[in-house]
């Protein structure tokens, strides 16, 4: 990796992992130490103690999902979560049916549990968005057959941030009496979400996208409605649903993150939106040819995912070596494709070689967004000088 992270200063990548906040490392901390017991453990002091603590979790968790406690299942975040709504409806419901819907510009942990399912016999219809990102809810409805189990659809982007329409699709999925997964893994804690006014069936959480630890997140799962096949076999913990010795400290922290999020959701998402149209204002102000990926409308406050035309974006990456930034090429391969997102939305192959990902988060301040703004706009000049395809 050419960038040195001894060198960055500034974090802007809060869609891929966000920072612990203080407040939550605290809460956690005694469950590293004395508190250790196991919540299983139902014979002494230190199992109830870890079990109270992973009961006012459960709590949290479910007050600012709308939901009832016991229908969040702990899992290790959102990949665990969205394999086991995914597969776990589908192996459940087999009788009823073998057909999933999902959209293009999905998470690969959603993805991929589809193409797994293909593979078993199962058949997928996947759904394309429009260039604002949007998915068409006329196309969604007419996806839907008689032998449909499942939609899945993600609430915000991890690339683009944009946030589809949850309440609509919810209200799609019930009228027609097929179950709604929502991977919210980007918007929970972010922007407002209620299973029961959005209707949603399951949906999966990450405490580490929303300042809490990594290898920590729920499902929620309506389970008065949703059969659903646990996939892992074991000790029958989570009622059944995800058996493994719960990760008490992780789990702490995942609630006390969900009540930091619930108290500063209305300040924050309105303070990130600030900082997200002046850093917009400031490259707009300096530069020709910047292009919004995605629907800027309907989008996460903290995302800004922008093409800097005639600029190659590892380069630019490259020559802001304090700033801690994502491309929209996955790197992943020996040579960088661009995003399975990028291209569903229709960009084409030079600006979304060109694309980058800011993503804000809770501890960048206006100084941080001047100064990043004032770099972009002097490094892409600068590139551009060298390449005068405009
Ligand atoms: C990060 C992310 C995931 C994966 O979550 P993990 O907790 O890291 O497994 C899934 N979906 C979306 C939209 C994400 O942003």
């Amino acid at each position: 990796m050419p960038h040195s992270p001894a060198h960055q200063a500034i974090y802007l990548d809060h869609h891929a992992t966000t920072p612990i906040d203080p407040r939550v490392l605290a809460a956690m901390l005694p469950f590293f130490g004395p508190k250790f017991g196991n919540a299983a453990s139902r014979s002494h002091r230190f199992g109830w103690e870890a079990e109270q603590a992973v009961e006012f979790a459960r709590k949290r968790v479910a007050a600012i999902a709308g939901a009832t406690p016991r229908d969040i299942v702990f899992t290790s975040g959102a990949t665990e979560s969205n394999n086991l709504a995914i597969k776990g409806v589908a192996e459940a419901n087999a009788s009823k049916g073998n057909h999933l819907v999902t959209v293009a510009t999905e998470h690969r942990a959603v993805l991929d549990a589809v193409r797994h399912l293909e593979r078993l016999g199962y058949t997928v219809t996947v759904l394309p968005v429009g260039a604002d990102g949007l998915l068409d809810l006329d196309r969604l409805r007419a996806a839907i057959r008689p032998e449909t189990l499942l939609v899945s659809v993600m609430c915000a982007n991890n690339e683009i941030g944009v946030i589809q329409p949850i309440r609509e699709i919810g209200s799609i999925c019930s009228e027609k009496g097929v179950l709604f997964h929502c991977d919210a893994a980007q918007a929970f804690g972010k922007v407002p979400l209620d299973v029961n006014a959005d209707r949603i069936d399951l949906m999966s959480m990450s405490a580490h996208k929303m300042y809490g630890p990594k290898g920590a997140g729920a499902l929620y799962v309506r389970r008065r409605k949703v059969q659903l096949a646990a996939q892992m076999d074991g000790g029958g913990h989570e009622s059944g649903l995800r058996s493994g010795t719960l990760n008490v400290p992780s789990i702490v922290g995942f609630g006390e993150a969900c009540a930091l999020c619930s108290a500063e959701m209305l300040e924050e998402s309105s303070r990130l939106g600030g900082l997200r149209d002046r850093l917009l204002r400031q490259f707009v102000a300096g530069l020709e040819a910047v292009t919004v990926n995605g629907s800027l409308e309907h989008r996460l406050p903290g995302n800004l995912n922008v093409s800097f035309a005639g600029v190659n974006a590892e380069t630019l990456m490259m020559s802001l070596p304090e700033v801690a930034l994502s491309s929209g090429s996955a790197c992943s391969s020996a040579v960088a494709e661009p995003s399975h997102v990028l291209r569903a939305l229709g960009i084409g192959q030079d600006l979304a070689h060109s694309s980058i990902r800011f993503g804000l988060g809770r501890f960048n301040t206006a100084e941080e967004i001047d100064f990043v703004a004032g770099r972009v706009v002097e490094s892409v000049k600068r590139l551009r000088a060298f390449t005068p395809v405009l």
